[in-house]
């Protein structure tokens, strides 16, 4: 208890420390308002779409990195991203994190199976050449098992779906960031699944309500990025726009890993318990 208590302690304190040197660096006195400047950005792709290739792209091109949930499962699948794909995000220094084999509902699986499932994968991205830090929940579904479960594997932090409030949404006691220092960071909230119908400036001004109550971390959650192929697909304009917005803005865009999490932990000793490997379907 002590240690996991000490351990918590001290990533809270790195991600202090992150969010501080975050606030400190590089920005001129009245450049921005006080709570810009402690605003944080991450941006997370989901479920290793090929059509995320496109994301990598325009990331390179704006000089900014993302955060990329694999299912180690689907790797290689068709409309799914290779592992040449992603051993070259990895060099462009994009993060990959974990989203179990084969992108289940976990709270309905047995514990044994949800183990598997998280651990499973989290051994096979690292067999792969990975150094995974940070999950998130498929469909951001998650119980206090799940949750003790992606620390058990060695992950740092999970990553929920959505628990930001959209701009369009008044709710005066509703969350526009999170705050990694308080939150768990089994739970940490994302923005709402980013939708095919999003505007730019709807994008955009999650940055700035963010802004206006004092900063936080911002996390977007995109999916495929392409138009017309997926109710959850980013118009590659749209993301364009954005990343141009952010990197021209002077808000901090960081690993998911980096602001929430603590040095690569080593993979847990391999399954031994009964059972069937888990069966790969096809759905996302
Ligand atoms: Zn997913």
């Amino acid at each position: 208890m002590s240690l996991s208590v000490s351990r918590c302690v001290a990533v809270t304190l790195a991600a202090l420390l992150t969010l501080v040197t975050t606030a400190c660096g590089g920005e001129k006195a009245g450049e921005r308002p006080p709570g810009a400047a402690r605003t944080v950005v991450a941006l997370t792709f989901d479920d290793g779409w090929a059509t995320q290739s496109t994301a990598a792209e325009l990331l390179r091109k704006h000089h900014l990195t993302g955060t990329f949930y694999i299912n180690s499962g689907f790797l290689g699948r068709p409309k799914r991203l290779t592992k040449a794909q992603v051993d070259g995000l990895v060099a462009a220094g994009n993060e990959i994190g974990g989203h179990t084999l084969t992108h289940p509902r976990l709270p309905t699986l047995p514990e044994a199976a949800q183990r598997r499932e998280i651990c499973d994968d989290r051994r096979a991205l690292i067999d792969m050449g990975y150094k995974p830090r940070s999950f998130a929940y498929p469909y951001g579904m998650f119980d206090a098992t799940t949750m003790t479960l992606a620390r058990e594997c060695g992950y740092d932090s999970a990553r929920r779906s959505g628990g930001i409030a959209p701009p369009s949404d008044p709710c005066p006691k509703c969350a526009r960031s999170e705050d990694v220092t308080r939150t768990d960071h089994y739970r940490l909230r994302s923005l709402p699944a980013v939708r095919a119908t999003v505007t730019l400036d709807t994008l955009k001004e999650y940055v700035t309500q963010a802004e206006k109550r004092g900063g936080g971390l911002v996390t977007y959650q995109f999916h495929n990025v392409c138009d017309g192929c997926d109710p959850f697909g980013v118009s590659p304009r749209v993301l364009d726009g954005l990343l141009g917005w952010l990197a021209a803005s002077g808000v901090q865009v960081r690993l998911f890993g980096d602001v929430v999490g603590g040095p690569f932990r080593p993979a847990p000793p391999a399954h031994t318990g009964a059972g069937p490997a888990p069966r790969l379907s096809a759905g996302a």
